[in-house]
């Protein structure tokens, strides 16, 4: 089966065990977007959120948290991993956004090409493609971008979709390449979520449930595991 196909066959089956279209989880502007996306880095979806709103309700002005001590931000995001790196990261970052375009605002991206927008975000400190992605698909920008996390990484991986050597940040572009050039940002966002909510549910990290997998007579993974050889780990 070509990649082209073979994507499209994964789609299809995932969709339909997902219910695509998937509903957004978010509704919030491009740069509370951001933050949010950089709360929630190996953070778990509840801390993350808890965090973001304990910022919110502290600091109802994003300039607020820019000017804040840093310790004061740090407090407020306290229940996520690495507080004391997040806090003065996202001061840099908010500073080099006002310093830049004069306020703070992200809602000029959604007059930019995909990839123009997601050059200017990764240009931004610790922003790299699936912050970039995130803030383009997530936000209220609702743009096609495809972001790829460690569940959608892993199942890509083990489907063959791409080489056990790709890692997170290079397999943005290959995985988005292998996608309809005319799909429009909801099919693009339901390609990362299903895969996603694949990885989350059924292809576990250490005991994927091959068994029950639709995806079984495509995944040579799934194959080898079924024939008495140990699953790859992603790297
Ligand atoms: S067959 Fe197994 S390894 Fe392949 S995608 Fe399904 S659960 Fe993952």
């Amino acid at each position: 089966m070509e990649p082209s196909d073979k994507v499209l066959e994964i789609h299809g089956r995932l969709c339909a065990v997902y219910h695509c279209p998937i509903g957004y989880f978010h509704a919030l502007d491009p740069l509370s977007e951001l933050v949010s996306s950089l709360l929630s880095h190996r953070t778990r979806n509840a801390d993350s959120g808890a965090a973001f709103k304990a910022l919110r309700a502290r600091f109802p002005d994003w300039a607020d948290v820019a000017a804040a001590p840093t310790t004061a931000v740090e407090d407020a995001i306290g229940g996520v991993t690495w507080p004391e790196q997040k806090a003065p990261r996202i001061q840099a970052i908010l500073r080099a956004i006002e310093a830049e375009r004069g306020v703070l605002d992200l809602d000029f991206l959604g007059g930019l090409p995909v990839d123009e927008a997601r050059a200017w975000l990764e240009r931004l400190p610790g922003v790299g493609p699936k912050t970039s992605a995130a803030v383009l698909s997530f936000s209220t920008l609702r743009r096609p971008a495809l972001p790829v996390d460690s569940h959608h990484h892993r199942v890509a991986i083990r489907t063959g979709l791409i080489p056990p050597s790709l890692a997170v940040g290079p397999s943005h572009r290959v995985l988005a390449a292998q996608l309809p050039a005319d799909w429009d940002a909801q099919k693009i966002y339901d390609n990362h979520e299903i895969l996603m909510l694949h990885g989350q549910r059924c292809c576990f990290y250490r005991k994927p449930a091959c068994g029950r997998c639709p995806l079984l007579d495509l995944c040579p993974a799934g194959q080898k595991l079924h024939g008495g050889v140990s699953c790859p780990a992603p790297p």
